[in-house]
């Protein structure tokens, strides 16, 4: 079969032509090994290795090499910084940046291993190709498409004429897509480094004829796919992050020192998110495989979700959808067990052919893995074919998805004696109708697990390929809590807080509350997804007073939602919204509770905001304020049940803002209580963004406040007296 596919540079969906019938040879951008790599680069490399088993299944012999990017690597930005992530990885674990390098090269292998990734042929490590690079960057200079400025050589990006093909940045683009940056030694803001000069104390330099240093980002892959594939190669993967500028200046180099077209075809997948933005380190919303395992989720389960999206389509990931896959792929595994250990000898017949051909084409059409396999999921509910034939067409079908189907239909077949010894006498206890010795045999299962079918058959399966029963209850919406909100309120307060992580600052937050809060009120902590240790420490907590709740939710729910979900809870007839930066000094709830007597009064709390332009926000302490800052706000419950927390707001920022004006929409008037009954710690949460997330982050949810009120300055204090 002829498998078409969307090429980045030709921009639409071609035919794969390859360079030699029969064989494609193919490159992809592998890790940089100074951390351990998160299910968002695995995506990509899951990518391509769909890609690789089928063609292999389409007939080809395929060359797949992936380069580790260790020692010496640095991403262009880096560069400029002269800094070098896998120099500091070691300097701050204390080890040589070689001994760091291989250790997360190794967990690399392991991670593909485990999810299923079959291993290129080679993984060719940047460090060990210096001369290579630097040969190609003598073409360069020779072909007058680089110079060199003191010990740095730079390509010349004017000089090459198709430079911005693939990318589409070309003239202004071209400007707006490099970053901003102070090289007073570049020609041309567009031009990148191919070698940098070593500065003085650097620990890796490497000799070259423009004296000591390391070579740009870039470089290392147009020397080693050349070298392993040869001057022209078929196929090219990576994230759609590596187009620009990576795979764009690969080509430039490539090119200009060959001087002819390399790749054939450019094939870049899709993104996975996490909280709406790209999974990656900087944003602190990776996933590991190992934080899988801890998990207790079977890292199959990662692909299973992968193979839902189709390559070319962002993908959002959340432990609730994780969980969901892994129990779809428990229960294709369970068929298959079903099918490979109870199925009647009849054979399987030329019928399931067809459901192999409808499978293929739909990998054939730009390796679209969700529609082939819902065809799967078609076939295997197929009355017209025998259970054989299912098993038959699913194991085919698993050489190129890639779950590892073909032990799950032998785990009977390899089942230690005694085990299946144990089985035959539980069953024949069935038959006989002793369920009493029947169940008591359950315990010689060592490993295995025996689910009764009929009443003289059952299948076994590893216990370790199960999904394991939930051992914490965790909520994936606020939907699945009891919704009190129509009750009378039956306490005083209600305190409420959303927390992720940081378990030292909600120890600190929640001991200061439970000091002050009256013995009828309540505190409900609803989790926010943090990992398990946070999750522990909170249990823990709660544990320790009865007016404590602790809600726990499998991801995070976003701050609009965990604000309207604790709303839902909440018996109090005051609530008070509290984030765990903050730290009771004193009898708060008195005094909030004297400014909420008034009626007129909506929203009372220590820090309130003033602003005359939406844009410009004073902090006000006492008096009439515009809005309240959402770390530690109070209402009478049916004031906050009347307003709700807008859950478009995902992150915290501004939905204080927005919820207060929309409090003051209805009349109510926001009144600050002063400052000496509470204290504000470090807000962790956003100290460990970075600069670009915050920003991300909060621009989303300001354009939103934004967009609501900014026709509205009547509502401010100032402009409406
Ligand atoms: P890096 O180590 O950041 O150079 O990334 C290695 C590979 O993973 C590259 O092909 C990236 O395009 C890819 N990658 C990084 N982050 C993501 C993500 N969130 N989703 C999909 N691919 C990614
Ligand atoms: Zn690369």
């Amino acid at each position: 079969m002829q498998l078409r596919i969307y090429d980045t540079l030709q921009r639409q969906i071609v035919p794969l032509s390859t360079e030699r019938p029969g064989e494609v040879r193919m490159y992809t951008c592998g890790p940089t090994v100074y951390r351990p790599v998160h299910l968002g680069n695995l995506r990509s490399y899951l990518l391509a290795d769909w890609l690789r088993r089928t063609l292999t299944s389409f007939g080809y012999e395929v060359a797949a090499v992936k380069n580790v990017t260790d020692v010496g690597h640095m991403r262009q930005d880096a560069v400029d910084r002269g800094e070098d992530k896998v120099i500091a990885a070691a300097l701050a674990e204390g080890k040589t940046p070689q001994e760091i390098a291989r250790s997360y090269e190794r967990a690399f292998r392991e991670d593909e291993r485990r999810i299923g990734i079959l291993p290129a042929a080679h993984f060719p490590r940047a460090t060990e190709h210096v001369p290579e690079m630097i040969a190609l960057i003598e073409r360069l200079l020779a072909h007058g498409l680089a110079y060199t400025v003191d010990g740095t050589v730079y390509f010349a990006v004017r000089r090459f004429p198709g430079y911005g093909k693939l990318s589409g940045n070309i003239g202004e683009a071209l400007k707006r897509g490099v970053r901003v940056e102070v090289d007073p030694q570049k020609r041309n803001t567009a031009d990148f480094a191919l070698w940098k000069k070593g500065e003085a104390g650097r620990a890796l330099v490497w000799d070259s004829p423009w004296g000591p240093g390391f070579p740009g980002w870039h470089i290392e892959c147009s020397a080693m796919s050349t070298k392993y594939l040869g001057e022209r190669f078929d196929l090219h993967t990576g994230g759609v992050d590596n187009i620009f500028p990576h795979h764009e200046d690969e080509i430039a180099q490539s090119e200009g020192a060959l001087g002819h077209p390399v790749v054939r075809h450019w094939v870049h997948g899709q993104h996975l998110l996490a909280d709406g933005v790209k999974m990656a380190k900087s944003a602190k919303n990776t996933l590991t495989v190992d934080e899988m395992i801890e998990l207790g989720i079977d890292p199959l389960a990662f692909r299973y979700q992968c193979l839902l999206t189709h390559y070319r389509t962002r993908m959002h990931f959340s432990l609730g959808a994780l969980r969901q896959a892994a129990e779809a792929l428990d229960h294709l595994r369970q068929r298959v067990r079903h099918w490979s250990q109870l199925a009647d000898g009849e054979l399987a017949d030329r019928r399931h052919e067809r459901w192999l051909e409808r499978f293929r084409e739909a990998l054939a059409d730009d390796l679209n893995l969700p529609k082939a396999l819902a065809w799967l999921h078609q076939c295997a509910a197929d009355p017209e074919i025998s259970e054989r034939a299912k098993l038959e067409v699913v194991l085919e079908a698993d050489r190129i998805l890639g779950l590892d189907l073909a032990s799950v239909a032998s785990e009977h077949a390899k089942a230690p004696r005694e085990v299946l010894a144990g089985v035959e006498e539980h069953v024949a206890a069935r038959v006989a109708g002793d369920y009493g010795r029947a169940d008591g045999l359950r315990a010689t299962f060592d490993g295995y697990r025996v689910d009764d079918q009929t009443e003289d058959r059952a299948v076994v399966s590893r216990a370790d390929r199960r999904v394991a029963a939930r051992t914490r209850r965790t909520i994936s919406s606020a939907k699945e809590l009891p919704d009190r909100a129509s009750r009378a309120a039956s306490r005083s307060w209600s305190v409420a807080i959303v927390t992720r992580d940081w378990a030292d600052d909600l120890a600190r937050c929640l001991r200061s509350v439970l000091a002050y809060l009256p013995r009828d009120g309540e505190v409900i902590v609803l989790d926010s997804g943090s990992r398990a240790d946070a999750q522990d420490r909170l249990i823990e907590l709660a544990s320790g007073d009865p007016r404590v709740t602790a809600i726990l939710a499998d991801r995070d729910l976003g701050e609009g939602a965990a604000r309207n979900a604790l709303l839902r809870l909440a018996r109090g007839r005051f609530v008070l919204q509290l984030d765990p930066s903050v730290e009771l000094a004193g009898d708060l709830f008195a005094v909030l509770a004297t400014a909420l007597a008034d009626g007129r009064v909506g929203l009372a709390g220590p820090w309130g905001l003033r602003t005359s332009d939406l844009k410009h926000y004073d902090e006000a302490t006492a008096g009439d304020v515009d809005a309240m800052q959402g770390y530690c706000a109070a209402a009478r419950r049916d004031v906050f049940q009347q307003i709700g927390f807008d859950e478009r707001y995902r992150f915290y920022r501004n939905l204080d803002i927005a919820t207060s004006l929309a409090a003051r929409e209805r009349g109510y008037r926001i009144v600050a209580t002063g400052v000496d009954r509470a204290r504000r710690h470090a807000h962790r949460a956003w100290e460990a963004l970075s600069e670009d997330e915050r920003l991300k982050r909060s621009r989303k949810n300001f354009d939103r406040m934004w967009k609501r009120f900014h026709g509205r300055p009547d509502l401010l204090v100032g402009k409406s007296a």
